[in-house]
């Protein structure tokens, strides 16, 4: 029999029983008024037959509760009455997890595949937990029975809990439950009903089931700690209470702000005070595509009524006002500022030698708590013969003088875009390669394409669907050789930048040698506290992801500080619900919350509001009327599920948006707040009088209009 025939069997044989109870009006047998008035029955039979009826009570109680029938709690009590506290306790202890494992069993069986199928995105952080703490969760839900004993056997089923784990975790989580009903059973007699079971004494009983989990998560965690530290002996005093290793975005953040509440602190960098951000990312990469976009302006100049506006240029001298640009911002991250903020600024590569102890420039540190901000690098794909060629990454590009004639760049993510476009306007010839069906495969699909034909009307070569699959060097000419649909195509080039993505550092500074988790991803495993499996050693920014932006870097950076100084008394959970970015192409590319693709993708209804900046008056003075405002809101209501914005200075008019939605606040309001005219950010007032326009009461406007023709006579 196959298993959609099996499946068919268990239905028909479900519902066949579930049908017999309700039919039969079975569930009369199952109230407290007919236990009450058998109970003496009941004891008699018992009293000559005790093993049949122990037996013939446990089959009843596992099919009541594998069918998740209503009656569960009355068989629970008329047990207590009828066996008494100690029998009545175990037979309802196995008969309740029999049951309950059956359910829990049933519901896999049936339900799972299709449900993890068809939610299988939405369910992934829940499926997560689930796998890492879910004998922790299923155990609280026992203790406390906040949900139906019938609810938590069929959601289990749906996650991917094992059932052996099932079984043993419920087992023991609901004895306390299980005493406090076969208790109350034993008092049958003077309960009139199941509101009875609530005497003070009992209620007593349940407030004391309340603060089990809290006691349990902490024997956990204690649990936990000892297993992972067990082995290592804390030394008697510590040099820090915090080492920070990597003073990037998110170390810079971390030890600030261990300094500021007074923490003793070291940041420990082996290269360049500012890290990424500062010395290959954020800020060269923005200075670069100003240069680039002051030369687009120029070529421009007709579209502005100006004859002719002759730029002249040296790549050279641009890069070095990159450079200057760099120099600029570097005392804001500088060891100066911090050791004046009160951190122990220490230059030297870490290296963690144990929980309690980190090893820099041959010294040895004692701490309670280590942070590890150590960022990602660009990740060069094994493309065979790539290291034949002098390649480019967000490291090294920098420091380039000589202009690239012919360049490729490989990937049409957020870094590879901004770049192709930076180049071309450079004077660069950019063909531009990427294996997805499209650019900026993240947002919305009228946005890459909005983009690609921006790019396309610069002169850039856009090809997507093009796999990168040898790099040849041929009488000194460079070929890139990718396949497209089946085809190999050869991509000549002077210059290649790859910018596939990035990885994060977790080698060579001892993770490996302790055991630290890594992901799938090869990012450090972090838990909602941004703690790795080691519960002392925290993680911040590029290192443990999911995000890998500067802004998110620092806000994870709190957490982290705070959770590692002060998690002995309260931790916190990393609050993930309104990440924005931005892609610093011209256009702009804006985002905060769902756009349509996700939305989408996890099942979540909306309704579009759309403001096409080509409509909004300053931005037809500034020539930069294209792109739009797109809003996504919850159906019938204003609530803001996410915004997507395209056009000039669209990663600063969206703060608006990032603030309304972090702070619950609807397009009403947003209508209802006054902007100044004319500016960009009038876009995002625009696109609330969208969805009002769109709700606007039909019904009352008729009834308005009516009462203005009276008016009228
Ligand atoms: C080209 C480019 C453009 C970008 N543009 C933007 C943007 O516009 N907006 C945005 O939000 N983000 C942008 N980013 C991403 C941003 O730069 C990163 O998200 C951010 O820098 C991450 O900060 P971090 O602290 O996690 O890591 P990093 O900044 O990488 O810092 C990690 C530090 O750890 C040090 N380190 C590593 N190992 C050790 C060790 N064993 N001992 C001591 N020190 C060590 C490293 O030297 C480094 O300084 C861009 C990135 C690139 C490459």
């Amino acid at each position: 029999m196959n298993s959609k025939h099996s499946k068919l069997l268990i239905i028909a044989l479900i519902a066949g029983l579930v049908g017999a109870f309700f039919i039969f009006d079975l569930q009369q047998y199952l109230t407290l008024d007919y236990l009450k008035s058998r109970q003496d029955a009941f004891g008699r039979f018992y009293a000559e037959h005790r093993l049949l009826t122990i037996a013939s009570y446990m089959g009843i109680y596992i099919l009541v509760t594998a069918l998740s029938l209503p009656g569960a709690a009355v068989m629970t009590l008329a047990g207590g009455a009828l066996f008494g506290l100690w029998v009545g306790f175990v037979t309802i202890s196995f008969a309740s997890t029999i049951g309950a494992t059956l359910a829990f069993l049933v519901s896999r069986f049936l339900l799972r595949d299709y449900v993890q199928s068809k939610f299988g995105d939405k369910l992934r952080a829940i499926n997560d937990g689930v796998r890492n703490e879910g004998a922790f969760y299923l155990f609280s839900l026992r203790l406390v029975p906040i949900f139906p004993f019938f609810v938590i056997n069929l959601a289990m089923g749906l996650t991917p809990i094992r059932p052996l784990t099932f079984y043993w975790v419920s087992q023991v989580g609901m004895i306390p439950g299980t005493l406090v009903y076969v208790n109350a059973g034993t008092q049958l007699g003077q309960i009139e009903s199941l509101s009875g079971i609530l005497s003070p004494g009992l209620l007593i009983s349940f407030a004391l089931l309340g603060i089990f989990p809290l006691l349990s998560k902490k024997i956990l965690d204690l649990v936990k700690t000892r297993k992972a530290l067990g082995e290592f002996d804390p030394p008697e005093s510590f040099d820090y209470n915090l080492v920070v290793i990597g003073a990037g975005s998110a170390g810079l953040v971390t030890a600030y702000i261990a300094a500021a509440v007074k923490a003793k602190v070291a940041l420990i960098e082996k290269d360049k005070m500012g890290g990424d951000c500062l010395n290959t990312g954020c800020v060269p990469s923005k200075a670069l595509i100003r240069s680039a976009k002051i030369l687009s302006y120029g070529r421009r100049a007709k579209e502005y009524g100006l004859r002719q506006t002759a730029v002249d240029f040296d790549f050279a001298e641009v890069m070095e006002r990159v450079r200057k640009v760099i120099r600029t911002v570097e005392p804001h991250d500088s060891a100066e500022r911090y050791t004046g903020l009160g951190v122990e600024v220490i230059t030297g590569a870490a290296k963690i030698t144990s929980p309690y102890t980190v090893e820099v420039n041959g010294r040895r540190l004692t701490t309670r708590s280590i942070v590890v901000t150590t960022g990602a690098r660009p990740f060069v794909p094994p493309i065979p013969g790539i290291d034949q060629v002098n390649y480019l990454t967000s490291d090294n590009l920098w420091h380039l003088r000589r202009r690239p004639e012919r360049l490729i760049v490989l990937g049409g993510g957020s870094i590879g875009s901004e770049m192709t476009q930076a180049f071309a306007r450079l004077g660069s010839q950019v063909t531009q390669v990427e294996m997805a069906p499209r650019i900026l495969g993240r947002e919305d699909e009228e946005i890459s394409e909005l983009v690609q034909k921006r790019f396309e009307a610069e002169g850039i070569r856009v090809l997507t669907g093009h796999t990168a699959k040898e790099v040849r060097v041929e009488d000194g000419r460079k070929v890139l050789v990718c396949e497209h649909q089946g085809q190999k195509i050869d991509l000549e080039f002077d210059d290649i930048l790859v910018a596939v993505g990035r990885a994060a550092n977790v080698k060579g500074f001892g993770l490996e040698e302790l055991g630290v988790k890594i992901t799938r991803q090869g990012t450090l495993h972090s838990d909602p506290f941004l703690r790795t499996n080691f519960p002392n050693i925290y993680c911040a920014g590029d290192v443990t992801g999911p995000y890998q932006f500067t802004h998110t870097a620092a806000h994870q950076a709190w957490y982290a500080a705070v959770n590692a100084l002060f998690g002995t008394f309260r931790k916190f959970r990393v609050d993930y619900r309104v990440i924005p970015w931005a892609t610093f192409v011209d256009p702009e590319v804006a985002r905060v919350g769902l756009n349509e693709l996700e939305a989408r993708e996890q099942g979540i209804g909306y309704e579009v509001s759309r403001f096409e900046l080509a409509e909004l008056d300053r931005a037809i003075a500034e020539g930069e009327d294209h792109g739009f405002v797109k809003v996504l809101t919850k159906p019938g209501s204003d609530k803001i599920l996410g915004v997507s914005i395209v056009g000039s200075h669209a990663g600063d008019i969206i703060a608006e948006y990032i603030l309304a939605m972090k702070h619950g606040i609807g397009l009403n309001k947003i209508l209802g707040t006054i902007h100044i005219y004319p500016t960009l950010a009038e876009a995002n007032k625009a696109a609330a009088g969208e969805w009002k326009k769109a709700h606007v009461p039909e019904k009352l406007l008729q009834w308005v209009e009516k009462y203005h023709t009276w008016r009228r006579g």
